[in-house]
């Protein structure tokens, strides 16, 4: 151990030998032999988890037959940020297909009570500064970010060729005019030169892999389709219907955290099964100061944002604008390796990491006992793993929900539920009878493209996406596929990384927009990677992940490390190792070529 680790550990009050024995014998308790396919796919006899509850007209239209210049497939964040930026480059015939009943994407489907954004609403809402808009909260509530994405809509006349309640069902490749074929669920046959696929990370609903799920007898829904119906109330809460209801909710990830204190509020009783806790650290959400807001200057946005993924890049910046818990880790490190610039010792800095990750979390199980009374939930409610091994929580309200006498927490010690019967949940070999089943139970991540995306692609000479990607993703830079002329894929994989995703899907949109306008200026009919760069860009990922490795391995099981088995393909599929600004400088010094470096160009 080097000097400088040794002074470190001089002002340790805890063992870190002993914490990281503690963090593997809890891992150790959740891995599972199947892996990422301990899950149930929401299709055939489950297909009615994903039903849209928040349809207000069923859209009744003839199918569309017509060419666009360009198609977004998906209108939430990703679509509408795109279909901005385009429009700001002077195209007008965009078309977004989005099968939900209007824009919003995530915001759209998860409307449970409480939603709320998790990132700083002033960086994580896209275009504010274009719509000339200010969130009402530091942590801005599900409704404003709706209200928010349909005025993106509005302001760039997005709705005007957008088709809602549509999904897509397949596209082609016609090389006789260079031109994709997107055919939907309503009939529509739509050409276009360009397609960009928006879909979304986290579109899929997922429920535990169960037996009886469907022999089940009382109420049930999935988080993102809130039967609002059922439990009477809104997105702010209320939820009256459930007051004489036995409620049972699985999961305890970031949705779950934020609707649990709504359900504990509302249900005669509620039992909260929990297979892994989360850490939930301090929220502190506030208005948005008025005199603030209007003093912004131009630029303010694009600034707080490259702010804030500086820092939580690891970088180094003299103000912490956002200063939050995200950016608090990173806080934590500068002051404790005392970094100054280029003298800093980077090979102390992994360890250094560690240390103020140890900190962090300390800090975060004490905040348990200070809230929660009773020592035995309390202690269960512990998270015992790093704390970007899975999603970090913020929440006030959740950690005092469990003082109340009709909550009681079901820990089942990493096993997870056992089974689902007539009459309710089976955990640690006991049924907890209940009138109604919340699925907290999150989204696919790492089944195959094709399959969350609900649709396959066919390329030049017939071949398929699904077939092309079988054994992990192949792109250019995330965005390009070979033998998929003039497609772009919107996705974090083989991309770069934020914990501010928006930030990455806006680097993203002008960065399609660049090409997109360049082969319109220059006639240019199609692009597509060459073998080459392709190979080398695949190469680049997988060999980046390795910085990565040892940190995956050793973290609890969740969607960030393939359920605990990472391998060749997830590690192929995941997003650029050195991080999301080093990605968006690359991208930016390959657009500066002007040349269009690695793609074959006709
Ligand atoms: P997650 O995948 O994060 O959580 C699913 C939960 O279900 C976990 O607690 C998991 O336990 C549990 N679970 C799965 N199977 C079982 C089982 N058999 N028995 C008991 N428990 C089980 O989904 P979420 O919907 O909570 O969040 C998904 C993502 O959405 C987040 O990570 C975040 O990126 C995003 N999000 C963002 C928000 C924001 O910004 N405001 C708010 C909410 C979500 P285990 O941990 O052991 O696997």
């Amino acid at each position: 151990m080097s000097e400088g680790m040794q002074v470190v550990d001089e002002k340790l009050d805890f063992d870190p030998d002993a914490l990281r024995e503690k963090y593997r014998a809890e891992r150790d308790k959740r891995l599972r032999a199947e892996g990422n396919e301990q899950y149930q796919e929401v299709v055939g006899d489950f297909s009615n988890y994903i039903d849209d509850p928040y349809i207000d007209e069923v859209i009744e239209r003839e199918p569309i037959v017509d060419e666009m210049d360009i198609i977004v497939v998906g209108g939430g964040f990703g679509g509408l940020i795109t279909g901005a930026r385009f429009r700001e480059l002077g195209f007008d015939r965009v078309r977004i297909i989005e099968k939900g009943s209007n824009f919003g994407g995530t915001w759209y489907w998860n409307r449970y009570p409480g939603a709320a954004c998790d990132t700083e609403s002033y960086i994580y809402l896209p275009l504010c500064e274009e719509l000339n808009f200010v969130p009402k909260e530091k942590y801005t509530h599900a409704p404003e970010i709706l209200q928010h994405s349909q005025n993106i809509g509005e302001h760039y006349d997005l709705y005007r060729d957008a088709c809602f309640q549509t999904e897509v069902t397949g596209m082609e490749w016609d090389s006789g005019d260079n031109r994709w074929t997107v055919r939907t669920n309503r009939d529509d046959e739509v050409r276009a030169k360009f397609v960009i696929m928006s879909n979304g990370p986290l579109n899929r609903p997922k429920l535990p892999g169960l037996p009886g799920i469907n022999d089940y007898q009382g109420h049930t829904f999935h988080t993102s389709r809130w039967d609002y119906e059922y439990t009477g109330g809104g997105p702010e809460g209320g939820l009256e219907n459930l007051a004489d209801k036995r409620v049972g909710i699985i999961g305890t990830g970031a949705t779950a955290v934020q609707c649990i204190p709504h359900l504990g509020r509302a249900a005669k009783e509620l039992f909260v099964f929990q297979r892994t806790p989360s850490s939930v650290d301090v929220r502190a959400n506030r208005p948005t100061d008025p005199n603030w807001a209007q003093g912004l200057e131009e630029g303010w946005q694009r600034n707080r944002m490259e702010n804030f993924n500086t820092l939580t890049s690891g970088g180094i910046v003299e103000e912490d604008l956002v200063q939050d818990g995200w950016t608090e880790i990173i806080r934590n490190l500068i002051s404790m390796a005392n970094f100054r610039g280029k003298d800093t010792d980077w090979s102390k800095v992994p360890y250094l990491m560690e240390i103020a990750d140890f900190k962090k979390m300390n800090q975060i199980r004490t905040r348990v006992d200070s809230i929660v009374k009773d020592p035995k939930t309390a202690e269960a409610l512990k998270p015992w793993y790093r704390q970007f091994c899975k999603r970090p929580c913020f929440h006030d309200e959740y950690l005092p929900t469990f003082n109340r006498e009709n909550v009681h927490l079901v820990d089942t010690e990493g096993k997870g539920v056992e089974a689902i019967t007539e009459k309710g949940i089976v955990a640690n070999g006991k049924e907890f009878a209940v009138d109604c089943i919340i699925f907290a139970t999150g989204f696919e991540v790492g089944t195959e493209y094709t399959r969350r995306a609900g649709y396959d692609v066919t390329g030049k000479d017939g071949i398929k996406l699904s077939e092309k990607w079988a054994d992990g993703i192949r792109t250019l830079h995330g965005f390009h596929t070979r033998g998929f002329p003039n497609l772009f894929v919107m996705s974090n994989s083989q991309a770069g990384f934020t914990t501010n995703f928006p930030h990455a899907m806006d680097e993203a949109a002008r960065h399609m927009g660049y090409i997109i306008k360049k082969c319109a200026d220059e006639n240019i009919t199609t692009i597509e990677p060459t073998q080459e760069a392709e190979d080398d860009w695949v190469d680049e990922i997988v060999s980046l992940s390795r910085l990565n490795e040892n940190f995956q391995a050793e973290c609890t099981p969740g969607y960030y490390n393939n359920e605990g088995q990472p391998n060749p393909k997830s590690v192929q599929n995941g997003a650029y190792g050195k991080g999301s600004n080093p990605y968006f400088k690359k991208m930016k010094e390959w657009r500066d070529e002007g040349n269009l470096p690695g793609l074959e160009i006709s």
